[in-house]
């Protein structure tokens, strides 16, 4: 079967997009990947997602778009995009480096993962204290003591953001040398709510219930010297990584590896259109994701057109 649209990702991109053609009657088949929901899954409350006025916890509001996008007959699948033909429409996509699935018109929506340090009492601590989205998570720190960790534009907008709810927030940095430009940082040394902590990398998130963080372990990294932070959370700011490997070489894609379209939604192979964190690094938000994936989709439904009246 040659599906009209196969869309890769399902996080609020590739549902929205899914939503958007289905309802515009065309066949549609979501491929899930390996994080079924993507990034929404490991928040827990999710406050600024319009149309929820208690807030819903991110698991929820993913299951809400998944059922959706079924009611209009999206097919989900779950499995991942391990390589892909895009010389020609109908484009051919394998999965889990098996089976073979064709699509008329492709919407890439793989978004993208934050970098984690990869300590053991980090992942544990996800969504109690530990958050790698200050706008998602900053709202929870009224008043209370937290560090950022990283020295790039994003630990500075971070930092600086955070200082609207939180009492302090101490930027841990690996160097002694920022490599935020200087405009943010000049913001971030100005602002007093702001201590920097140089030369220093954590080591452990320190918990006492396992639903809490009480402080962390850091590590100076000239002297190796060990010493503990008493605050209540963490916020890692130490980049991300869209999910394009397998289109490297094949959809144009900028030296950090997003996605870089050529008109609109449009990539540099017509018919292939791309949406969400993929392609987006300055925003990262679901509902932005959102909004570029009902983007992605009319572009496609457009596209089919013009190709139906061309031949
Ligand atoms: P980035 O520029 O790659 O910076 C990452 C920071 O995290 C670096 O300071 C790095 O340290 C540190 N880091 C990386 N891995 C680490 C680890 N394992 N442990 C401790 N520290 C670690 O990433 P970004 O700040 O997310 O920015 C990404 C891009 O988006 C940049 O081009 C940036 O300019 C742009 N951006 C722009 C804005 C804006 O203009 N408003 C806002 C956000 C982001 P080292 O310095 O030692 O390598």
């Amino acid at each position: 079967m040659i599906y009209d649209v196969v869309i890769l990702g399902s996080g609020p991109a590739g549902y929205t997009a899914a939503l958007y053609a289905s309802r515009a009657n065309l066949s549609v088949l979501l491929l899930e990947g390996i994080e079924v929901g993507g990034q929404l899954m490991i928040t827990t409350d999710v406050e600024n997602y319009p149309g929820f006025p208690d807030g819903i916890m991110g698991p929820e509001l993913m299951q809400k778009f998944k059922e959706q996008v079924e009611r209009f007959g999206t097919e989900c699948r779950f499995g991942s995009a391990t390589s892909v033909d895009f010389t020609s429409s109908p484009f051919a996509i394998t999965v889990d480096e098996q089976e073979v699935v064709k699509g008329r018109g492709v919407i890439i929506a793989t978004g993208a993962q934050a970098r984690w340090l990869g300590l053991e009492s980090e992942t544990r601590l996800k969504g109690y204290g530990v958050s790698a989205c200050a706008t998602c998570d900053g709202f929870f720190f009224k008043d209370k003591e937290i560090a950022v960790v990283g020295g790039g534009d994003s630990a500075m907008e971070e930092a600086n953001f955070l200082t609207k709810f939180a009492s302090k927030v101490t930027v841990i940095h690996r160097r002694d040398k920022l490599r935020a430009s200087k405009i943010m940082q000049d913001r971030a040394l100005a602002n007093p709510k702001i201590e920097f902590l140089w030369n220093h990398s954590v080591t452990e998130v320190l918990t006492e219930t396992g639903r809490e963080v009480v402080g962390l372990k850091v590590e100076n990294t000239q002297s190796g010297e060990e010493s503990t932070i008493a605050l209540e959370g963490l916020f890692l700011a130490i980049g991300h990584d869209p999910t394009t490997q397998i289109f490297r070489g094949i959809i144009d894609l900028d030296e950090s590896g997003y996605i870089v379209p050529e008109d609109h939604t449009m990539t540099n192979i017509p018919g292939v259109f791309a949406a969400g964190d993929c392609v987006d690094h300055r925003y990262r938000q679901a509902v932005t994701a959102a909004g570029l994936g009902c983007q992605a989709a009319l572009d496609l439904e457009r596209w089919l057109e013009d190709q139906e009246h061309a031949g």
